[in-house]
């Protein structure tokens, strides 16, 4: 048996995919608001679209801290890139997570090491105006299929994956909050675009809406309901893996600025040019924004080793955290780039200079869009009038 690559290993691949790949096509990704095509092949090529499978089915078995590493390395050259690899790993935990004792989940698991398929999210629908936790669409079941209709307001990057997993009610009865989730697979689904991707920022990502029609064996849907394994798997590898690219991208940002102030410096030896400190004082929130989403990542690595995992990851307490760090980053993340920007000024202000700020700031405007902060907060404003404090 070939054992499967180390987290190091795996870095590595990334970092170099990442300079040599994803940074030298950025701009045309950004400008052409077209698919990253050549960083996503390259990365099926280094194997790292299989980083979060289970050793038991061939794969390296990453914890949510070396994945975030993984994501804020690539996203540092393309936000995009980088974001299509945190939703991907988003998508392949919640398999990997929640198969319980299903052949066909652990068959497409060893699948995933060795076809190295992409994975996309489709939980947004025209009508339930952005909550994740509801749905409207239903699986209709007859002799061991299904069939399964959806209208989404949102698939990032559905065009050019391999398979959708899918939210939708249990069937045509069931309340708007007793979902499923289905994996439907090329060949199982046709979509037709029906609105445009045309964004400031993430214009990679390529995430209009559209119609989804597909079918398929019963087998294919998630044993577990979609409530379990969204408080379990969903809604913690989002938004921490979000968080870190996220800060990939202010890392980046706030880099450009450093590089940008000690050419300054060069020029005048012996005098420390004024934005040195401003540069200082932007390395402290740098600093607690990666330290935010480093230590709740350690923490749910830690947790995730628990016999009592489950209870702790859907105590309220938990879920506040959760939404605390996604508010949290989503904000500091554009007041970082901003900051980098007044530092650097016309230069990168400017779109073709080594010093542009410019596809960082339009990038990480979308964090706070991308479930949207004020309905994050409502739902821990609720969580916190019966939640106990720590
Ligand atoms: C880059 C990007 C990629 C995405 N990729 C995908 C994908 O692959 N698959 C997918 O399914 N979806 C995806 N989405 C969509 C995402 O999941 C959300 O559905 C979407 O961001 C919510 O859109 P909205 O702002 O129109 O909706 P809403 O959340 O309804 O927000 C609309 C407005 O209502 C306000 N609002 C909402 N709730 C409250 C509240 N409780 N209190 C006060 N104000 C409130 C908000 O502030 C906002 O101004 C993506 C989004 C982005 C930005």
């Amino acid at each position: 048996m070939i054992s499967s690559p180390t987290f190091d290993e795996l870095h590595e691949r990334v970092r170099a995919i990442a300079k040599d790949v994803a940074a030298p096509q950025a701009a045309d990704v950004d400008n052409n608001a077209r698919f990253p095509a050549e960083t996503i092949s390259a990365l099926k090529h280094a194997k790292i679209l299989s980083a979060a499978v289970p050793k038991a089915f061939g794969g390296p078995d990453l914890n949510m801290q070396q994945l975030g590493y993984l994501c804020s390395s690539l996203s540092a050259a393309c936000g995009s890139s980088g974001m299509v690899l945190a939703m991907h790993f988003n998508q392949l935990t919640c398999i990997a997570r929640h198969y319980c004792d299903s052949d066909f989940f652990k068959s497409y698991l060893a699948e995933v090491v060795t076809e190295q398929p992409l994975l996309s999210s489709i939980t947004s629908e025209e009508g339930t105006f952005g909550d994740t936790r509801s749905s409207i669409c239903a699986l209709e079941r007859h002799h061991g299929r299904f069939t399964l209709k959806k209208e989404a307001t949102t698939g990032s990057y559905c065009a050019f994956a391999d398979a959708i997993l899918v939210t939708c009610r249990r069937n045509s009865e069931a309340a708007n909050n007793d979902q499923l989730l289905v994996l439907v697979k090329k060949g199982n689904y046709s979509l037709t675009q029906t609105t445009s991707w045309d964004t400031m920022g993430m214009r990679g990502t390529c995430s209009p809406g559209f119609s989804l029609d597909s079918s398929g064996d019963e087998c294919q849907i998630l044993p577990n309901d979609y409530a379990e394994i969204a408080s379990l798997t969903m809604v913690p590898y989002s938004h921490i893996l979000w968080s870190s690219l996220w800060w990939g991208i202010a890392n980046d940002a706030y880099h450009r600025a450093a590089r940008y102030v000690r050419g300054q410096a060069r020029k005048n030896p012996g005098s420390l040019p004024p934005t040195a400190t401003r540069l200082a004082e932007l390395s402290v929130q740098l600093q607690s924004m990666k330290n935010n989403w480093l230590a709740t990542a350690a923490e749910f690595d830690d947790i995730s080793t628990l016999s009592d995992a489950k209870a702790r990851l859907q105590d309220l307490r938990w879920a506040v955290k959760m939404n605390n760090l996604k508010i949290s980053c989503s904000n500091q993340a554009p007041e970082i780039v901003h900051k980098s920007l007044q530092i650097v000024g016309l230069l990168g202000y400017k779109n073709d200079s080594p010093y542009s700020l410019s596809r960082h700031y339009r990038d990480v405007l979308s964090a706070s869009l991308m479930i949207s902060n004020d309905r994050i907060a409502g739902k821990s404003a609720t969580l916190l009038m019966v939640s106990k404090d720590d």
